[in-house]
């Protein structure tokens, strides 16, 4: 295992650090083995560093040196806020587009969840309740496991891969808990937590967000374009970003004020300011999204919609015996597909597929005979 190489200090000028990064990754880059990269890219200011330097890099090593696949894979939750999927599919475009001209042994993948396991399959199908902070069952199902299974498929082909994360320990103070909880100190590489074969690699940990904007700001996309519309992003989120999870010790954050990048359908938080701030800023055609969003956080709260009994047929009573409801019940499954339907066709585009209404019917079906799972 390697093990991390002096770094400029903290106080070192921010341009000797990121000349000590990019060395630290092409010393990475060139151990004498195969294991392909794999660069979790959100698309947010963090990933997009990381993967503009690890680009960097790659550019300059003479093109025979550029061996070992990379691979930026993107998790696609389905029901991503509608500004940051664009710029999403923008830049993973512009890279896809880049990598022959610019002659790298880089991929770009897209995760999405399974169609049986997405959110309004589960919502709105098996009927679960808008996602809480009690029962937060979205981001295991719609987050984690398919960026997983893509992990596990490059493990199963490579024998072991590295996972390069653009997390930071000054991104927040609970997030500074997990960089750290299973950091080996010295070690540059480390074990994931659970996907077995997948190594840890996180070169920007120590970058300031300040750093990070700056050396954005001062600088072009290898792939082309600009960071103009990621800067544009922010200012109008007033909010944190949603990296890329591949493991539950680095989900706290998701669907909490911290990080407010998430899913348009989030229901975690109690308000979304990120997309309350998008309308603000001028994309009023997110409104009707917003409203749903309010309305189904709502009506988890209405006993009447809901089953007095959970999808296994018990009765679930907590404290004094004070009944927690069960799954919506068939007819509020049914207004809330009305209610997103309409929604669908006030914004003009997709929120939802016919794959995913087609699996719905089908639960329906097994719901209403009493064969549900
Ligand atoms: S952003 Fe919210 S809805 Fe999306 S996975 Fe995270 S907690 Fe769930």
């Amino acid at each position: 295992m390697t093990t991390s190489a002096l770094p400029a200090t903290a106080e070192a000028p921010l341009d000797e650090r990121i000349a000590a990064i990019l060395d630290e990754l092409r010393d990475e880059y060139r151990q004498p083995h195969d294991s392909p990269w794999i660069i979790g890219f959100s698309g947010g200011k963090d990933s997009t560093l990381l993967a503009q330097l690890v680009f960097e890099m790659l550019l300059a090593l003479p093109p025979r040196q550029r061996v070992r696949p990379v691979h930026v894979v993107a998790n696609d939750t389905l029901v991503e806020s509608p500004v940051i999927a664009r710029h999403l599919d923008a830049v993973l475009d512009r890279i896809a587009r880049s990598i022959e001209p610019l002659r790298l042994p880089v991929t770009v993948a897209r995760t999405v969840p399974d169609v049986d396991q997405t959110f309004w399959v589960n919502l709105i199908g098996r009927g679960y309740p808008s996602p809480s902070r009690m029962f937060r069952w979205c981001t295991d199902r719609m987050k984690i496991a398919p960026t997983s299974r893509y992990i596990r498929e490059q493990v199963d082909a490579a024998g072991r891969v590295i996972m390069l994360l653009g997390v930071r320990a000054a991104e927040s103070a609970q997030r500074a808990v997990s960089v750290f909880r299973y950091q080996n100190a010295g070690e540059r590489l480390n074990p994931h937590n659970t996907l077995h074969g997948c190594m840890i690699y996180k070169p920007i940990v120590d970058l300031t967000t300040e750093e990070v904007w700056q050396v954005l700001l001062q600088s072009a996309p290898p792939w082309g374009g600009s960071h103009r519309e990621l800067v544009t992003i922010y200012r109008n989120a007033a909010g944190g970003e949603c990296p890329l999870v591949t493991d539950r010790e680095e989900a706290p954050s998701c669907g909490t004020k911290s990080s407010r990048f998430g899913c348009w359908t989030c229901t975690v938080v109690e308000k979304d300011r990120s997309a309350e701030a998008f309308v603000d800023a001028g994309h009023e055609n997110l409104e009707p999204l917003l409203a749903l969003r309010d309305w189904l956080k709502e009506i988890r709260e209405d006993n009447r919609r809901r089953s007095p009994r959970r999808r296994n047929g018990q009765l679930n009573f907590v404290g004094e015996g004070r009944l927690i409801p069960g799954p919506f019940t068939l007819d509020a499954r049914r207004e809330i597909l009305v209610r997103l339907l309409e929604t669908q066709e006030e914004v003009g585009f997709q929120l939802i597929s016919l794959e995913e209404i087609e699996a719905i019917h089908r639960l329906w079906v097994a719901d209403s005979i009493g064969t549900g799972a």
